[in-house]
């Protein structure tokens, strides 16, 4: 079964996010657990923990069909070192906020070589801040997500997020989100059956079907390898309906989040809806 949700409001406290998507018709869900524009937030309460669990099991939600996306600010390949050991404080506390609430993935972007290391370097900055944040906690995932390119953002071929992953040590802690804006921004073509199945093809061959943990379905306004970062609702954008199709009808992608971040909330029952009534019967 696919379990379609949204990037929801956790405004409130971090109980409304299962329940912002329970209202919306979301069977998983993103939010962040803690504001995304600052480094530093007040530990989680009992009472916040116990509400969280609560709406959880209200909307009928797993651990396993959340994925937590971490905070803007962090940089995990920032070449300067004091820099680097504020974001790396900052993604341990998230991964150590996923664990208390518990969760199991925190999504991320690798990182930025800010023209100061090169790619190789950079990515294994990166991966060695994986290994110490990892160490430093316990039982949640660390969940790689691809990225548009935009800048000197990396993580946009599938051939350095497999180098990410070599690097790692608890190869059981790692895992991937495909995003398909930032796919197709960064040069992977979509639109077509044969192209959707040609790039994921490809995934499986660089990275390996069995490191994906989500997807975030985004239409995008820029067009192929622009590099750009732009998300579009589903069907507005340059991508059209077709890839989406293909998701709701790939056997690959049960069970794991599905997470739309198209730019109008208000849009997101419908766009739900939508991809339910792409899945074909059998
Ligand atoms: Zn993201
Ligand atoms: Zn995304």
């Amino acid at each position: 079964m696919k379990r379609v949700g949204a990037h929801v409001s956790a405004a409130g406290g971090v109980h409304n996010a299962p329940r912002n998507a329970q209202a919306i018709g979301a069977k998983a869900f993103a939010l962040f657990t803690k504001n995304q524009k600052q480094w530093a937030a007040k530990p989680l309460t009992t009472e916040e923990i116990d509400q969280f669990h609560h709406q959880m099991q209200a909307g009928g939600f797993r651990p396993q069909d959340v994925l937590p996306h971490d905070g803007y600010l962090i940089n995990l390949g920032n070449p300067d070192a004091s820099a680097h050991e504020k974001s790396l404080a900052s993604f341990i506390d998230e991964l150590q906020r996923c664990h208390d609430l518990g969760l199991v993935y925190l999504n991320f972007h690798p990182g930025s070589h800010l023209k100061q290391l090169t790619v190789s370097e950079c990515l294994s900055r990166i991966a060695q801040s994986i290994n110490r944040a990892l160490e430093a906690t316990r039982g949640v995932m660390a969940v790689i997500e691809n990225t548009a390119g935009q800048g000197t953002n990396l993580g946009h071929t599938f051939e350095q997020i497999a180098e990410l992953i070599a690097q790692v040590e608890d190869q059981s802690r790692i895992g991937v989100c495909l995003d398909t804006c930032h796919a197709f921004t960064s040069g992977y073509e979509l639109r077509t059956e044969e192209a959707y199945r040609a790039t994921m093809d490809q995934f499986n061959r660089i990275v390996g079907l069995s490191f994906l943990k989500g997807m975030h379905l985004n239409d995008s306004k820029p067009d192929l390898g622009s590099r750009v970062d732009r998300h579009e609702s589903l069907g507005k954008g340059k991508l059209g309906l077709t890839p989406f199709r293909q998701i709701m009808n790939d056997p690959a992608l049960d069970e794991i989040p599905l997470i739309l971040e198209t730019i109008d909330p208000d849009l997101w029952p419908e766009e739900i809806a939508l991809l339910y009534g792409m899945v074909e019967p059998p």
